[in-house]
């Protein structure tokens, strides 16, 4: 049972075992995870199937939580949305809506702040606070399904944190996301992205997930990756290579690198050339993202042009890769930003911050 008493981080079992601590019957656990799961519903009252004597000692004893949103910035074409919501004791985090011909995704964060330290991101700047629950991060996904009134087909967990820094509240949110009688979202439209911890990927491989797995990658050699990523002390290039063979072994999932382009850092053709190089043999796909500028950082956008020259030199390798499509890059400040603004007024309680 999750120690807060928050419903929205229980599974089938666990609801039962809540009716049953409350002296009903097994089935009443069944019509629990109906509504919470599956109708996402955010407060005892909706639970009309449900005696009013249960309904009460689920109140007094329990909470479905949820986030609350705090600010919301809407993108000019109107297909990416940006969410601020509150968690319940009083922290922000940040998730991002952005809609596609193929359907509705979802960005989720998975802490509240991170201790990676990446240099070029938004997110490590206050360090970790905490980690996130199950039912928080699927509150992200069940609120904003509400609030847009469309149905969300994908989610990936590439927001705020580190998603395997938190493992066992992130496996408990995957199997709860894909369970077919709560929000139902397929397994295959998952992603998890992270810096390349290599104990909790052989972990996740074991699990025979039909998730996408995300690496972080940044650079071609642990010289130029530990320049952004302190991460990269730790683990080797080699040995998240060798995670990520065994990764597709087990589970025949395709691996997706991340290659963010920082100016001078990690964007010249040779760099490109020794990327490719590594992938040879590998079922991967190479993901290149324009840095977005973060103003407490030094690090600046690759030029337009080395971006391109950096993916043909990859291609004639033979390797697939795609430059991410900026979506709504007019509140596509980089991820993460729309919280330091918030807390950079911290004397205020959420409600009282207008963005
Ligand atoms: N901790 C996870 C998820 C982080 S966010 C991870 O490291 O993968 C998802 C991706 O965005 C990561 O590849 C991250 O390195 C990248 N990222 C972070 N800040 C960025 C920025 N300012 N510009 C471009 N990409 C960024």
């Amino acid at each position: 049972m999750d120690k807060n008493g928050d419903l929205r981080s229980c599974n089938l079992e666990e609801l039962t075992e809540v009716a049953a601590e409350l002296g009903e019957k097994p089935f009443r656990g069944r019509q629990l995870f109906e509504w919470v799961h599956g109708k996402q519903v955010r407060s005892f009252d909706e639970m009309t199937n449900l005696s009013l004597s249960f309904r009460q000692k689920l109140a007094e004893n329990f909470q479905v939580s949820g986030v609350r949103e705090v600010a919301k910035q809407v993108s000019a074409g109107g297909d990416t949305a940006k969410y601020l919501f509150a968690l319940p004791d009083g922290h922000v985090i940040e998730s991002v809506w952005m809609k596609y011909r193929h359907g509705n995704s979802v960005c989720i964060s998975s802490q509240v702040g991170c201790r990676m330290g990446c240099t070029f991101c938004a997110s490590t700047l206050t360090g970790l606070e905490r980690n996130l629950t199950a039912g928080e991060m699927l509150s992200q996904v069940y609120e904003i399904q509400r609030e847009t009134g469309e149905r969300v087909s994908h989610v990936i967990v590439m927001g705020m944190g580190e998603p395997l820094d938190n493992y066992d509240n992130l496996l408990k949110f995957i199997r709860l996301l894909s369970e077919q009688k709560g929000i139902g979202i397929s397994q295959r439209n998952i992603t998890v992205s992270t810096c390349g911890l290599t104990e909790q990927m052989r972990r996740l491989m074991e699990e025979h997930l039909q998730i996408t797995l995300a690496v972080s990658l940044h650079a071609p050699n642990d010289a130029i990756r530990r320049e952004t990523m302190p991460v990269a002390n730790k683990y080797s290039i080699e040995e998240i290579f060798q995670a990520c063979r065994e990764y597709f072994e087990t589970t025949g999932r395709r691996i997706t690198f991340e290659y963010s382009m920082i100016r001078g850092i990690n964007d010249r053709e040779e760099h490109a050339r020794e990327l490719a190089e590594r992938c040879k043999g590998l079922n991967c796909h190479i993901n290149l993202i324009p840095l977005n500028e973060v103003k407490e950082r030094n690090c600046l956008r690759s030029e337009a042009s080395d971006i391109e020259k950096f993916k043909i030199m990859l291609e004639k390798y033979g390797r697939n890769v795609t430059i991410r499509r900026e979506m709504g890059s007019d509140i596509d400040a980089a991820c993460g930003q729309l919280r330091k603004q918030f807390l950079n007024q911290t004397d205020k309680k959420p409600e009282e911050v207008k963005l």
